[in-house]
């Protein structure tokens, strides 16, 4: 916590083109930990002493913009600021009346996506698959477990509570799931879970979850390297086992992603999700913490697991 800080300022006028913005949803998210470093990534890092952006559902509150009207709603990567001016670049509209605000920034935003086209476009799922879900009770691994249900899948989510294991087969339908923190031999559980191995990984955390995941992957399996939580706060090299034996052995894919490499998929993607959702045939869940205040603490509690579903602040 006391790396951040809390300042007030002036609020500029509005310029043409711009917005004036009040923010009520605000989305924390794991990734954002890899911007504040400057190790060379696909975005570029926080500046220090700068608001960081995420996420952000903010109501339009005066607009010299044609495009954007008071009252409107938008959503698009905004400063951590109560108010502010922004220009509209990059800036959606949303309508409350189709789903809640908070899902745009989850089901039907950047989670969601991730999910549904890391999972489509390099899982390449086929009925009857065994489908295994790291960081599985979150964002992405709830969404991820459920598509690989409709797509006829034997799912199995590892996650780090047994409450987190349970609402996964009771409430997500999966069908097998491994509290990775009360588990001794992770290689064995999975065996264990999965009788007939592991065709699809969709990994969200990396690290020695996943060096366990590899014990038990099949010929011509797919894994999905979405997110590696388990060593982003590591200022060493993790001590991870060579994947390369395993893939060769096994005919085996990994191949990591980042959403954005499919932008263009997205309003395919975002329809498709609705329709599961407004069908029922999809469910999220949501950990909301109040106040502005609660951003960072609520961000540094993502590496606590202290969140089930979405992690999202509101105003
Ligand atoms: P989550 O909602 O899953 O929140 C993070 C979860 O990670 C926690 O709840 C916790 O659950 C788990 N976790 C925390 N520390 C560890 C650890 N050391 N080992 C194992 N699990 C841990 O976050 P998201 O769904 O938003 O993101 C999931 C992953 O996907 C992240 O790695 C993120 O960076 C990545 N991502 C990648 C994108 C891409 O474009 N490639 C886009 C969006 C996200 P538990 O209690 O189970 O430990």
């Amino acid at each position: 916590m006391s790396d951040f800080d809390f300042t007030t300022s002036e609020i500029p006028e509005l310029a043409e083109g711009e917005l004036l913005l009040r923010t009520h949803y605000v989305s924390v998210d794991p990734y954002l930990r890899g911007r504040m470093s400057d190790a060379p990534s696909y975005v570029p890092p926080f500046e220090l002493n700068k608001p960081l952006k995420s996420g952000i559902v903010a109501e339009v509150m005066d607009s010299k913009n044609e495009k954007f009207s008071k009252g409107d709603y938008v959503t698009g990567e905004l400063a951590w600021k109560e108010v502010q001016v922004a220009k509209a670049d990059g800036l959606m509209k949303v309508d409350g009346e189709k789903a809640p605000f908070s899902a745009y920034l989850g089901i039907l935003g950047m989670t969601g996506l991730t999910a549904y086209l890391g999972l489509t476009e390099i899982g390449k799922p086929k009925a009857g698959e065994t489908l295994v879900v790291s960081g599985a009770a979150g964002a992405v691994g709830t969404v991820v477990g459920q598509i690989g249900k409709l797509m006829g899948l034997y799912v199995v989510g590892i996650a780090g509570t047994d409450e987190k294991v349970e609402m996964l087969k009771s409430e997500f339908g999966f069908d097998e799931g491994i509290n990775y923190n009360t588990t001794e031999n992770m290689t064995k559980a999975i065996a264990k879970a999965c009788p007939k191995g592991v065709d699809i990984y969709f990994d969200n955390v990396g690290g020695e979850i996943s060096d366990a995941v590899l014990f038990n992957i099949n010929k011509f399996s797919r894994t999905i390297n979405c997110g590696a939580i388990a060593v982003y706060n590591n200022t060493e090299a993790p001590k991870s086992i060579s994947v390369q034996p395993f893939l060769v052995k096994k005919s085996s894919l990994m191949q990591g992603f980042i959403v954005t490499d499919f932008a263009d998929q997205y309003p395919a993607g975002i329809k498709q999700l609705s329709e599961w959702l407004q069908d029922g045939k999809l469910k999220y869940t949501e950990t909301v913490r109040e106040g502005f205040d609660n951003i960072p603490q609520a961000f540094l509690d993502l590496f606590e697991g202290k969140n089930k579903g979405k992690m999202i602040v509101k105003l």
